[in-house]
This record gives structure tokens, C-alpha cells and sequence, in this order.
């Protein structure tokens, strides 16, 4: 992966945090992008420490105007642009009685619109390098099956392997691949969360994110971030080149389709 370069969004901890250390590990110069600026600093600082080239660059991606700058951004400092991987993503937990247009707003303007536009600036980018390159979605388990609490962020998922799946058809003429991850349960600030929201509102401890929890699963753990990073080196490497509109689950065996 010699001279390749890619952009990881939520980059500065959890999933994408591992995705952009085994992208650089795999030989790639990383863009880490973040909402927030002094975590995707700490993570490009680490990966510098390495010996590959990373730059911290700082995007809220529901936003279009900065997202189109980020990826500008990123090519100029590294030298190039060949695979963005749209990982941002919110996940707040509601009851359906109580979605308000604010909860909706903000996670589909993550999880919806920020990938719709990282796919638009990355063919941009694609384009300015005269050449295709590779698009990588993140959806869910939760993409699909429903999950409870999570029906904003659930349907949000769906919604992202449809623009997978579409993406794929409208871009394989430019030499554009288009594939997604489904993550189940991560070891993540976001699932720390989503386990204490839940076990809040039901006013008991329910255990997400526990032994007992992980029985549910069959291969009988919760996921670490590096399982997921790896089905997305693979998704940014050339053994993927003959895939496109795939969505991966890579769940421990959640959910089979
Ligand atoms: P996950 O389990 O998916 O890794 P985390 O909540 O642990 O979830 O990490 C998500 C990352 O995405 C965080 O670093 C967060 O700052 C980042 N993020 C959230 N919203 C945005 C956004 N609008 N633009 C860019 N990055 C974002």
C-alpha cells in the first residue's frame, strides 16, 4: 500500500482509531479525521511515531463545506487520495415517543448526510488524481436487524447500505469501488454509552458490554476495535478490488444474511 493514501473519519478514538493505525500499519498515509481536534492530533501523532505519514485534520462531517475542504486537505498534505472511510457516527439512544427533530437531524446529518458528502468529496478528489479509488461505508448490525432504542441510528444504518449499494452502481464506470462494514458490539466509547443510556431509562443495570451479554453472540465475545479494522484493511487493499456494494457484517455472528 506504498504511497496510497486514505481518510478515516471519527478517527480520534474507537473504531476509526483503529482503522487508521492498521491502514498505516498496512503501509497507507492516513488522514485522521475528527470532529474533535485534539483526539485525530493524538492519534496522527501516534501514527507518526511509527514512521508513516499521517495528518490530523479536523471535520464536522454533516457539514459539506468542511468535509470537501478536509479531503482537500488531506491530498495536498499527503500527496495524493485513494480511500476515504466514512466511520463517524452517533449513536443516542430514545424510545420512539421521544424522538424529537433534534435527535433526527443530528444522526442522520452524521450517519446519513456526512457519508453522502465524504463520498462526494472523495470522487472529487478521485477525480482531481485522474484516476478511481476505493469508497468504504460504515453501517451496523443494526443496519440490518432493528435494534432496541436505536431506531434513528438503526434506520440511519439501513439508509447507509442503500447509498452503499447505489453508489456501487453509479460509480464502477469511474473505477470507484463502493463497500461497507457492519460492526456489532465494539469496546468503544460509543457502546460504554449506549450500555448506560439503556440501563438508565430501564432503571437496572442490563449489561450490554458484559460477559452474560456476549453469550448472545455466537462467537462468545464482544468485538475489538482491531476486528472490525481488519475487515477494513481488507475492504482498502487490492484483494477487495473484484467487490463493490457489499455491506460486511462483522458481528461475531449476529446477524446472518
Ligand atoms: P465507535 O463505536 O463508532 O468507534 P465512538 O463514539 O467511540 O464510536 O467514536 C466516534 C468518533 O466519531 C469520535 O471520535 C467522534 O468525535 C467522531 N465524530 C462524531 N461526530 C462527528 C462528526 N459530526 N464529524 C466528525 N467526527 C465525528
Amino acid at each position: 500500500m506504498k504511497n496510497k493514501v486514505a481518510l478515516v473519519t471519527g478517527a480520534g478514538q474507537g473504531i476509526g482509531r483503529a482503522i487508521a493505525l492498521r491502514l498505516a500499519k498496512d503501509g497507507f498515509a492516513v488522514a485522521v479525521a475528527d470532529f474533535n481536534q485534539e483526539t485525530a492530533r493524538k492519534v496522527a501523532d501516534e501514527i507518526a511515531h511509527t514512521g508513516r505519514k499521517a495528518v490530523a485534520v479536523t471535520v464536522d462531517v454533516s457539514n459539506r463545506e468542511q468535509f470537501f475542504a478536509a479531503v482537500e486537505k488531506a491530498r495536498t498534505a499527503l500527496g495524493g487520495f485513494d480511500v476515504i472511510v466514512n466511520n463517524a457516527g452517533v449513536a443516542p439512544t430514545t424510545l420512539i415517543e421521544e424522538i424529537t427533530p433534534e435527535i433526527v437531524d443530528k444522526v442522520y446529518g452524521v450517519n446519513v448526510k456526512g457519508v453522502i458528502w465524504g463520498m462526494q468529496a472523495a470522487i472529487k478528489a478521485f477525480k482531481a488524481e485522474g484516476h478511481g479509488g476505493k469508497i468504504i461505508n460504515a453501517s451496523s448490525q443494526a443496519g440490518h436487524v432493528g435494534n432496541p432504542e436505536l431506531a434513528v441510528y438503526s434506520s440511519s444504518k439501513f439508509a447507509v447500505r442503500g447509498l452503499t449499494q447505489t453508489a456501487a452502481r453509479d460509480l464502477a464506470h469511474l473505477g470507484i469501488t463502493v463497500n461497507g462494514y457492519c460492526p456489532g458490539i465494539v469496546k468503544t466509547p460509543m457502546w460504554e454509552e449506549i450500555d448506560r443510556q439503556v440501563s438508565e431509562a430501564a432503571g437496572k443495570p442490563l449489561g450490554y458490554g458484559t460477559a452474560e451479554f456476549a453469550k448472545n453472540i455466537t462467537l462468545g465475545r464482544l468485538s475489538e476495535p482491531e476486528d472490525v479494522a481488519a475487515c477494513v484493511a481488507f475492504l482498502a487493499g487490492p484483494d477487495s478490488d473484484y467487490m463493490t456494494g457489499q455491506s460486511l457484517l462483522i458481528d461475531g455472528g449476529m446477524v446472518f444474511n
